[in-house]
């Protein structure tokens, strides 16, 4: 089983041809939505007393929600405008609200969970959570650019206390304070995390354990319509691939980076969710094949 934590969000997305208010977001549910596709899943995350019951019943068709908590007041949300390109996404607000004051606990049926993912979300809390499970084989993070300004030191500890960080390379510079991307992983991995995948967007990304380093690019993509949460679904496809095989050997980090690159994929055909919620197991092995071929020559 894995397990999710992180913030489960309402999104205003803003993109050029359209504006989504209050639509089903965070970090946690894109991730773990993308990870049920290969492992039983579930969620540690908080909302409001404003979250739709229609949100509810979507996380409740993919995820264990035993870790779910409703507490009363707002829903963690965050706002967000895309440029012309959709390559550059400019935060214009981030309310934490319910996310501030929650006390995350694990569920005694998660606590054997070999496998966790903490997503997005206060650094502090994810270094507390990951303390109070039993037998972790595999822990992974990623982090936004509001951690690293508003409490960088949190974000430092939080990576020493797990094996990978997957972290976008604007968020990597800006963590490490190097503008090159093998000195950034570099000096993650002397932060204590074994592995570091920096993703680069649409240009895909890079792999990186010891003096290895994996390249892997994007599945190419004519229409891109919203790319919120593809670093998320990028997260959750590699870990929950990983919790399928029961497996952390660097030959299968390699394969779930590239079953990454493919749920990102899907995450940006639509908007919101939307993408996620309509893709399946059939169209996730044809994909993979398609890029196969795409890189073979
Ligand atoms: P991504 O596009 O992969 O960077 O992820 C975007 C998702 O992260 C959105 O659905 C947001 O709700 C969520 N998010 C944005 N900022 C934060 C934050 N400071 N903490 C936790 N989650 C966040």
């Amino acid at each position: 089983m894995l397990t999710v934590f992180g913030s489960t969000a309402l999104d205003t997305i803003r993109t050029p041809s359209k504006v989504l208010k209050d639509v089903l977001g965070g970090a946690a549910t894109f991730a773990g939505i993308s990870a049920s596709f290969f492992v039983d899943t579930g969620l540690i995350a908080v909302v409001g007393s404003d979250f739709p019951k229609k949100y509810h019943d979507i996380l409740g068709k993919y995820l264990d929600l035993q870790g779910f908590v409703i507490q009363k007041g707002k829903t963690f949300r965050y706002d967000g405008s895309y440029d012309q390109t959709l390559s550059t996404r400019t935060t214009n607000k981030t309310e934490l609200n319910v996310l501030g004051t929650f006390k995350p606990e694990v569920p005694d049926s998660y606590k054997k969970s070999e496998f966790v993912y903490l997503a997005n979300n206060d650094p502090d809390q994810n270094s507390s959570l990951i303390r109070e499970f039993d037998n972790i084989k595999f822990s992974m993070c990623d982090t936004i650019e509001f951690w690293i300004s508003t409490k960088r030191n949190s974000v430092i500890k939080m990576i020493k206390n797990v094996d990978a960080v997957v972290i976008n390379d604007e968020e990597a510079k800006l963590l490490t304070k190097e503008h090159n991307l093998i000195k950034c992983a570099k000096k993650m991995m002397s932060w204590g995390a074994k592995y570091i995948i920096i993703k680069k967007g649409e240009h895909g990304s890079l792999l990186f354990f010891d003096d290895v380093i994996f390249p892997s690019v994007a599945f190419s993509l004519e229409d891109i319509i919203d790319p919120t949460g593809a670093g998320d679904s990028f997260a959750g496809a590699m870990i929950g691939y990983l919790a399928s095989k029961k497996s952390t050997s660097l030959s299968d980090i390699k394969k779930s980076v590239i079953y990454g690159n493919v749920m990102g994929s899907f995450a940006v055909e639509r908007f919101g969710p939307d993408g996620l919620l309509n893709t399946n197991k059939k169209k996730i092995e044809t994909r993979i094949q398609q890029y196969q071929k795409m890189i073979d020559f």
